[in-house]
């Protein structure tokens, strides 16, 4: 992690600008390599990663981090992980907009730092509150958008494929566009067995 990162993390962890500070464990601060052609935003940690202090530990985290090795991506080589709010919302509840705008600028503040090329956002609540409460993941998913000149990659959420698994099909295809967008923009060497 380099120094502006640790700087970064350490102010994060150390935050209680919104009501989620009081029942949390941990704060999870996200996790990859600092310079990844690739961040992913999910909604906000689970009761597993509140457990662990890591992001994207639970099933959901495991059935991400096997997709992601179908495209030949790791954590700790190709991408960042982060979420919308950095502290577990209370039995999982979705994060409420004040919370999303006060936590908010720490996810700025990574991606700033990471500069990656494409963002992927998990699920619907990583989608509106990226791009705004009028999107929808069901019909946008797989389409390439922008924000802030970079490229977003909306997908579904892992927790969604693990409640219906018909939906594994169409997000592999959504996930292909990314390495196919990862080796345009970031490595043309890009390997991966199964894209
Ligand atoms: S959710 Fe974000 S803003 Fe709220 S206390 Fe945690 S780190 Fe701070």
């Amino acid at each position: 992690m380099n120094a502006a990162m640790a700087d970064l993390r350490k102010e994060v962890l150390a935050c209680n600008r919104c009501n989620l500070a009081e029942k949390r464990n941990h704060v999870i601060f996200g996790e990859g390599i600092d310079n990844a052609g690739i961040l992913i935003i999910g909604e906000a940690p689970g009761r597993d990663e509140d457990i662990e202090g890591r992001p994207f530990v639970g099933l959901s985290g495991q059935l991400l981090d096997k997709i992601l090795a179908a495209c030949g991506f790791t954590r700790s080589q190709h991408v960042f992980i982060s979420n919308i709010v950095k502290c577990r919302p209370p039995e999982n509840r979705v994060p409420t907009p004040q919370e999303a705008a006060v936590c908010m600028p720490w996810l700025l503040k990574q991606i700033e730092l990471v500069d990656p090329k494409i963002l992927i956002l998990l699920g619907a609540t990583a989608l509106k509150y990226m791009m705004g409460p009028e999107h929808r993941i069901t019909r946008e998913r797989g389409n390439w958008q922008t924000w802030q000149n970079r490229l977003v990659m909306p997908v579904y959420h892992p927790a969604a494929l693990l409640r219906d698994p018909s939906l594994k099909q169409d997000t592999w295809e959504d996930y292909k566009k990314v390495v196919f967008k990862y080796r345009e923009l970031v490595n043309p060497e890009h390997y991966s067995a199964h894209v």
